[in-house]
């Protein structure tokens, strides 16, 4: 399907029937699969034969789903997990080990930075942040011998920090290491990092790939344009024998596919984070009208924020794909097209002038997710980041008063409505404490 523009991707990708099968991509609803043979069956567990033995390694139906993706990214090989967070896990832990170390931008989510700093390090998998808009010295600076990877994503959550992805592709490949991008809030409807020298591509399914906050899901999805052979010293799970598989080269046996290859042979089989078939053909629904929604998601959220910047009530408005936006020319770079859906804004007043504002709302809900169709809210300050005081807050690059709005695909007046019926509300309420 690489030859048809991303739109029939969306539809026509991933699952291609031949002469006399459903049209429907089938859930394949089957831990295991039937073999002839002993032989047979072997073969499949030393590699040597390609098939499904057992849906925690590999199952049809999220095999189907995972293409589409690969197709959509413009990728060579992709895998689905059980979420986005196995997603970042799986496709650093599968070229780290306990005694290396990677490099991340600071503006990541939240369950990432927790991920990266708290329990890899654990495991012996030690990680600098630098910021994203570090210069290349500054980068440059924080690599060690053994550093193996630079990770990013491509619109941070929820700085929204657009990422000057050649900058740091750059120097990853200076380095001789791969940049792996979480691309999540753009999706490859508004941006296909590959084109910008990415290696390799991670994504929280959950979020406006599934569309409708049904299903926690990931994916990763290899170029296949980084060269583990040419830095073979530095990768040896990639380029030196496995001996839980009868002693694989991964690099030898499976070229392009060495990467993806491992991580579902061996991350997979051993820490069995998988996406279930059936939430898999919920996301596939969802990607087929992945180009409908964005396009609409972006529209609805720019005439948002472009009201809250007019509003006399509101402090502050975060959007790149307003001119005024600190990212806005790199938003014009990599995804001209527009970010996403999510803005984020401060009203005039404090923590509680936020609060007030948002229990006011009648239609938008307070919700803990961001990017499906229906506009939701959250508060860090009272919600995710609740425990901090206010200038713990600010340490970590969250403003009190900063509320997280999620712009859905309901007619835009009306989300606008809501809002300006809350703002009135919070008036009220401010006087009658005064
Ligand atoms: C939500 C999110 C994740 C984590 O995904 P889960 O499916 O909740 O595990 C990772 N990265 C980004 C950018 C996200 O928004």
């Amino acid at each position: 399907m690489s030859n048809y523009e991303i739109e029939t991707k969306c539809i026509q990708s991933g699952w291609e029937p031949k002469n006399g099968e459903p049209r429907i991509m089938p859930i394949v609803q089957s831990t295991t699969f039937k073999y002839g043979s002993s032989d047979e069956m072997g073969a499949l567990f030393d590699l040597e034969k390609e098939g499904y033995f057992y849906s925690r390694l590999a199952n049809p139906t999220n095999d189907w789903v995972a293409k589409k993706i690969c197709d959509l990214e413009g990728g060579y090989a992709a895998m689905l997990t059980g979420s986005g967070q196995s997603a970042n896990f799986y496709a650093v832990f599968n070229i780290c080990e306990a005694g290396d170390h990677f490099i991340s931008t600071s503006a990541i989510y939240g369950g990432t930075f927790n991920l990266f700093g708290v329990t890899m390090k654990k495991l012996g998998i030690d990680v600098t942040f630098v910021e994203p808009d570090a210069t290349k010295e500054e980068i440059q600076a924080a690599f060690r011998p053994n550093t193996k990877c630079i990770f990013g994503e491509t619109i941070a959550n929820p700085a929204l920090v657009v990422l000057d992805i050649e900058k740091f592709a750059d120097i990853a490949h200076e380095n001789g290491v791969p940049f792996i991008v979480d691309n999540t809030f753009a999706t490859p409807i508004n941006c296909r990092p590959f084109e910008f020298g990415v290696d390799i591509v991670t994504h929280a399914t959950t979020k406006y790939m599934d569309g409708h906050a049904m299903t926690v899901g990931g994916c990763i999805v290899d170029s296949g344009n980084f060269d583990w052979t040419k830095y073979a010293d530095k990768f040896p799970g990639l380029t030196t024998p496995d001996e839980s598989y009868h002693g694989v080269v991964y690099t030898d046996k499976f070229g392009k596919m060495a990467y993806i290859q491992k991580a579902t042979a061996q991350l997979m089989r051993d820490l069995g984070s998988v996406q279930s078939p059936m939430n898999a053909f919920l996301i596939n629904i969802g990607l087929e009208t992945l180009h409908l929604r964005v396009p609409r998601h972006c529209e609805n959220a720019l005439k948002v924020a472009q009201f809250l910047e007019s509003n006399e009530h509101v402090a502050w408005v975060n959007y790149a794909d307003l001119p005024n936006n600190k990212y806005h020319q790199l938003q014009q770079k990599y995804m001209p097209n527009g970010t996403c859906g999510v803005i984020s804004f401060g009203l005039k007043g404090d923590r509680n002038t936020a609060v007030a504002f948002m229990d006011n709302l009648k239609m938008i809900s307070i919700v803990t997710h961001v990017a499906d169709a229906r506009t939701c809210v959250l508060h860090p300050a009272s919600h995710t980041h609740r425990q901090m005081s206010d200038e713990q807050l600010v340490e970590a690059g969250v403003q009190p008063d900063l509320i997280r709005l999620s712009v859905g695909i309901e007619n835009v007046n009306d989300i606008i409505s809501d809002i300006k019926q809350a703002m009135e509300k919070v008036k009220d309420f401010a006087k009658v404490k005064s």
